[in-house]
């Protein structure tokens, strides 16, 4: 069985890490792994240049949570990590001393810009890093979106009120002012001249079934779907596509996405962000609007969610859907998989 998952950071890394658990057990390879494949496409908006080296959130994320490497409460980074070089910098004065980079990330970063400066692509940087983690052992493959730069940025008022508009990186936003600045739009800079990264758009042309997990629906997955081709893939797939809220409740899980669908104007609840994403067979919706689910899974709190979404033609259900471990969100990916009959 091939699955193909569209992936943020935490959310998608964590759900990812129980489908894999949840595919060892049902498809056991005899060697403690499975013989399904796994895609991850990982969001590479939240990149950036950060003390001369290439930062890649989301794909470290994954690497390192489905590597066993990740810190378990923080959700990214490395477990046992020290922050010695960042503090350093710190005294120097130079860089953004609200980004630590951990020592051991660092490493990570450092060898992947070496071998992006060898000329390598970003597809092959993650596939060299992904080695040492042991990850096709595991029957997943993580793939960036595009191999070209293309970076998040966000639109905020002038924070001195002088009326005027001013971009700074996702990351800035998020990070060092917490979502707090009110944000105008989100704007992916290098788009245009991205192309999904090699393997992308025949991972979701061939996949048995694809995935959204509970990733930011605006900053990670719409990223994602931006990329040119990747919606067209997805609405000509003969597999089908499901889909499970981050919104629980009428708030995300954890982090900031309230203020991100705020931006483009979508309730927080789990009914708007699926509305958001749209149904495949919705024939109003057509190109860079088409819809791109068949079902959508919801938390067991919003089953009032499910619910409307069925009145309205919907295939939804709803279950429990925090990944508080792993055999929990082996269960929870069980349910997205069922809801379209796998
Ligand atoms: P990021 O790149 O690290 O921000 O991670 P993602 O984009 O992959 O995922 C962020 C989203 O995951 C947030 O909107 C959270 O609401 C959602 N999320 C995190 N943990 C859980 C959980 O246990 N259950 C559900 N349903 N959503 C979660
Ligand atoms: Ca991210």
């Amino acid at each position: 069985m091939r699955i193909t998952v569209l992936s943020g950071g935490v959310g998608g890394a964590r759900f990812t890490r129980g489908l894999l658990a949840l595919l060892r057990d049902r498809l056991p390879d005899g060697r403690g792994g499975t013989t399904a494949e796994v895609t991850v496409i990982a969001n590479t908006g939240d990149d950036m240049w950060l003390h001369g080296v290439r930062v890649c959130p989301d794909l470290d994320t994954l690497m390192y949570t489905l590597g066993g490497a990740v810190h378990e409460e923080q959700g990214w980074g490395r477990r046992e990590e020290s922050s010695r070089v960042s503090a350093d910098l710190a005294a120097y004065g130079v860089g953004w001393d609200w980004f630590t980079l951990g020592d051991l990330d660092l490493a990570t970063h450092l060898a992947r810009t070496q071998w992006l400066r060898e000329g390598r692509t970003l597809s092959e940087a993650t596939a060299l890093l992904s080695r040492r983690w042991g990850l096709a052992e595991q029957g997943v493959r993580l793939l960036p979106m595009a191999d070209e730069p293309v970076e998040t940025h966000v639109v905020v008022a002038d924070p001195e009120g002088s009326g005027a508009e001013r971009t700074i990186h996702f990351e800035e936003w998020w990070v060092r002012h917490r979502a707090a600045l009110p944000a105008l739009r989100f704007v992916q800079v290098g788009l245009e001249d991205a192309q999904a990264a090699p393997g992308v758009l025949a991972a979701i042309a061939s996949a048995d079934v694809v995935v959204v997990p509970p990733s930011n629906p605006v900053v990670s997955v719409s990223t994602i779907l931006a990329v040119p081709g990747v919606r067209a893939a997805l609405a000509t797939t003969a597999a089908p596509v499901v889909g499970v809220s981050p919104i629980v409740g009428g708030a995300p899980v954890r982090g900031m996405a309230a203020q991100c669908l705020a931006t483009i104007g979508v309730e927080a609840t789990a009914d708007a962000v699926a509305r958001f994403y749209g149904r495949r067979d919705d024939a109003a919706r057509t190109g860079p609007d088409a819809g791109v689910l068949d079902a959508w899974l919801v938390d067991t709190v919003d089953a009032d969610a499910a619910e409307k979404l069925a009145a309205d033609g919907w295939r939804a259900a709803a279950a429990p859907t925090l990944m508080t471990d792993v055999p929990t969100t082996a269960r929870i990916a069980a349910e997205a998989l069922a809801l379209v009959a796998l």
